[in-house]
């Protein structure tokens, strides 16, 4: 069983890990909080290293999910980071959602060194990473990504080999900002609604049945703005980061992007507004204090 590295044991870098725990991998896992990588090991028959450089000692695969490129870069120095530990010939799988300079230069340093990258960030959320169902956007090049391939399928469905390094967290902060978007358009539409006395659960059935329908729409307003539940399953702080990255690379390839713009205005604002442990579709409360009402 070749051993294999996960780094970033969090709200989607968990359920990741655990395919990787199967007769194919002897998994290694490590985490900035040491508790919370012994837990992991713990309960998933796992090894836990106490640094980036001991997890990676001897693999040919490593596997980053940590919040932005730069943590991810962060990790890569020092006598207990990656470089230290990773080998010639080796792969670093960043499936952070990116941004594509950042992981251009990442990858160069490695090339440095004869370590392959690949900036794999992934769409499904908790629930299609527990399934090992997500889809896995894939920057970097193909016989790399060959290589990596028995890993990525372990919690991946569809895995797209998008272009080189850096395409996949641009495609990934692309989906990501039409994300941003339905939230906030569904919110304010669902308030006006609600003002003018149409129950949320009607407006969502004609919607559903409609062409402005979206995961949002079929999905995120019924389970936690109807039900008020707004379970922390991905951060609003990240949400604004990936729409950040969104309106910089449309603004790097002279794209006119109002609405890309307004978009990583607004989610910077609530961010700020609501802190770092709130949910992306909390949102819509924002629209509903400046609105002066509830979603109901
Ligand atoms: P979380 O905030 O739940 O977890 C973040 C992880 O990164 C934790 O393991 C945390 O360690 C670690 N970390 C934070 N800062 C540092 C640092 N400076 N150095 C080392 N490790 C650090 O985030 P998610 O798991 O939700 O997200 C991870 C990535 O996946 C993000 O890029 C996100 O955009 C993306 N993503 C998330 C989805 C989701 O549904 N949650 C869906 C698709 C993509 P510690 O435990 O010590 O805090």
């Amino acid at each position: 069983m070749p051993p294999i590295a996960f780094l970033g044991l969090g709200a989607i870098g968990a359920p990741m890990a655990k395919h990787l725990k199967n007769p194919d991998f002897d998994l290694v896992v490590w985490n900035r909080t040491p508790s919370k990588a012994a837990a992991f090991a713990a309960a998933n028959g796992a090894r836990h290293a106490k640094t980036p450089a001991e997890a990676a000692r001897g693999c040919q695969i490593v596997i980053t999910c940590l919040p932005t490129s730069r943590e991810v870069a962060s990790l890569l120095d020092g006598p207990d980071g990656l470089l230290a530990g990773m080998a010639n010939g080796s792969i670093l799988v960043d499936c952070t959602s990116g941004d594509p300079a950042t992981s251009r230069a990442t990858a160069a340093r490695l090339a440095e060194k004869g370590i392959g990258f690949l900036d794999a960030p992934v769409s499904g959320g908790v629930v299609g990473a527990e399934a090992g169902k997500l889809t896995v956007m894939v920057g970097g090049d193909a016989a790399t990504l060959e290589r990596a391939m028995p890993a990525l399928n372990t919690f991946g469905e569809k895995i797209v080999h998008c272009g080189p390094v850096g395409a996949g967290d641009a495609i990934k902060a692309v989906n990501q900002a039409m994300l941003a978007v339905h939230i906030w358009s569904l919110g304010e539409g669902m308030l006006a609604l609600s003002k003018a006395g149409v129950k949320p659960e009607v407006a969502l059935d004609v919607i559903n049945a409609s062409s402005g329908r979206s995961n949002v729409s079929m999905n995120l307003f019924p389970q936690r703005v109807i039900g008020r539940a707004f379970p922390r399953t991905f951060k609003l702080a990240l949400i604004d980061k990936d729409v950040r990255i969104a309106a910089q690379f449309l603004r790097e390839q002279n794209v006119p992007s109002p609405l890309t713009q307004l978009t990583a205005e607004l989610f910077a604002a609530a961010h700020a507004e609501l802190g770092e442990e709130a949910d992306h579709v909390e949102a819509v409360k924002v629209i509903e204090r400046t609105g002066g009402a509830e979603i109901k």
